[in-house]
């Protein structure tokens, strides 16, 4: 066993957007196999028809490949060994293995309708047992190849009835699996039923399908959902049945993520409604038109969204939180998963987009914000302006979000100014252009000099004029250095912008000495 090529597999149901739980489920299947150079598979589990949905697996794709976690076997990949990997083309398949659980007496066939097993579910609630189960205690009392003669399993079968096929759960039996998180997990049998396997559309149900092509594919373990750990004890007895307990992978069943209040399961209703993405792109409902936004729409960076989402549920046992996806895939085990639920923290995914776009040089940030939208200054321009912006950003957009380095702000804030301008000062203000008009040199250190040695001649603090110097050059109250700003801009411009707003400072200027 130790020797087999680890093989994990994600295998998402086509049934609408992934939300941020299923690529943390992708992600964590995907460390999991680089880590141990093994293979990362996409298995597109599609049985289910009435639950498909119109752009759901071009969504998936797009989403695992914006997060950079980039598959071995998958739909569309060429040299495949063991596709296809959409269940609904493995269609053919399935049969084979029902027929061989059938002749081993571990399944059945099963000829009640739905009206029947609802007429039996009222009669059950009726009697005060509201939790009818099909299992090894009422089998005998439904229509199938276990109650019924021969003779009439063998007319039905020649008449085409539908019918289904049902797993025979044997009585009292432990059945007992090593979860790699949770540790043993042990269930009776008599609190399962006799699932159905095959449907009476001739395609299999999740169970059968999903158990089929893991021991196909030859996938080593099984990376999932919390959600799936009630379905665990089913497969590994459907392993036995088969034969195939050797082979059986390992499971692992990741912890729920929960809502930020920690009340419940995050779900994909709470995105947008709490003020975040849960989705990890975009996503327009094909049915009602509906867009719920995408961390990637919202300006983060896979890199951060992929490193905030490794944390729900995951950590490195110290305290280090930055991570790139290969220092993940170097420090990631199982055994650091945790077992209880991780709340979303959304304020964090923020934090972490911020470190993220700390660590990235300038020059690229300069290139990426080039490439996405319209920007007329030159790189080294830009490259500067986000020099002085960084430490303040959380997303690159923040970087050029102040667009007195872009254009000339003619629209000041009235109230702005109102509230920081710093009144009488006007004589004073324009005496220090005045003696920057003289300064050739005008860079940050040449200009802060002339301001210093200003303000100690005219014996006064920084504080009466570096705000209103702020706002003429830039209409803010706030911001990063200003002498840097002003070395940004240039003399010209900030002669130009001082000259421009004087008007206006000095109406503003009587109307507050009024
Ligand atoms: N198709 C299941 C899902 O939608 C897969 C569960 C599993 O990984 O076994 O999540």
């Amino acid at each position: 066993m130790s020797e087999r090529k680890i093989r994990v597999r994600f295998a998402p149901s086509p049934t609408g957007p992934l939300h941020m739980g299923g690529i943390r489920t992708a992600l964590f299947n995907y460390l999991y196999a680089k880590k141990h150079q093994g293979d990362f598979i996409l298995r597109i589990e599609d049985t289910d028809q009435a639950r498909y949905v119109e752009g759901a697996e071009k969504y998936i794709i797009e989403s695992l490949k914006w997060c950079g976690l980039e598959m071995d076997e998958g739909p569309f990949l060429k040299n495949s060994l063991h596709g296809p990997y959409r269940q609904s083309e493995r269609k053919h398949l399935y049969r084979e293995y029902a027929d061989q659980l059938i002749l081993s007496g571990n399944a059945y066939y099963a000829f009640d309708t739905s009206e029947d097993l609802e007429s039996m579910r009222l009669l059950a609630k009726k009697a005060n047992m509201p939790n009818w189960q099909y299992n090894s205690i009422t089998r005998n009392t439904m229509k199938n190849s276990l109650s019924l003669s021969k003779d009439d399993v063998e007319k039905r079968m020649k008449n085409k009835e539908p019918y289904t096929i049902r797993v025979k759960m044997p009585r009292d039996q432990d059945i007992r699996f090593y979860d790699e998180i949770r540790g043993w997990v042990i269930v009776n049998t008599n609190n399962m039923d006799d699932k159905v396997i095959f449907k009476a559309d001739s395609m299999p149900t999740y169970h059968l399908a999903n158990i089929i092509d893991d021991y196909l594919m030859k996938i080593t373990h099984v990376i999932r959902g919390e959600e799936w750990l009630p379905s665990a004890p089913l497969h590994v007895m459907l392993y036995k049945f088969l034969g195939w307990e050797k082979l059986m992978p390992k499971f692992a069943h990741l912890p729920l993520i929960l809502k930020p209040d920690g009340n419940g399961k995050l779900s994909k209703r709470d995105g947008d409604r709490l003020g975040f993405p849960v989705f990890p792109i975009e996503w327009k409902d094909p049915g009602s038109g509906e867009v719920s936004s995408g961390y990637r729409e919202k300006g983060y960076f896979p890199e951060a969204f992929v490193n905030m989402l490794a944390f729900l549920g995951w950590n490195p046992g110290n305290a280090r939180e930055v991570y790139s996806i290969d220092d993940l895939i170097k420090d990631f085990t199982l055994e650091r998963v945790g077992k209880s639920g991780a709340k979303f923290d959304p304020e964090k995914s923020k934090w972490f987009n911020q470190q993220h776009l700390r660590l990235k040089s300038n020059i690229e940030l300069a290139q990426q914000l080039k490439a996405n939208l319209e920007l007329d200054v030159s790189d080294s321009y830009l490259v500067k302006v986000i020099e002085l912006m960084k430490e303040r950003a959380t997303f690159s957009s923040d970087l050029i979000s102040d667009r007195y380095f872009f254009e000339s702000t003619d629209d000041y804030n009235q109230k702005t100014f109102k509230k920081k301008w710093k009144s009488n000062t006007l004589g004073l203000v324009k005496e220090f252009f005045m003696l920057l008009k003289e300064d050739d040199e005008f860079t940050a250190f040449s200009i802060e000099n002339i301001f210093q040695k200003f303000i100690s001649k005219k014996e006064i603090g920084m504080g009466t004029i570096l705000p209103n110097l702020r706002l003429i050059l830039t209409g803010k109250g706030v911001g990063p250095s200003l002498f840097e700003i002003m070395e940004l801009l240039g003399k010209e411009e900030v002669m130009r912008r001082h000259e421009k707003k004087s008007i206006f400072f000095e109406e503003l200027f009587l109307e507050n000495s009024n």
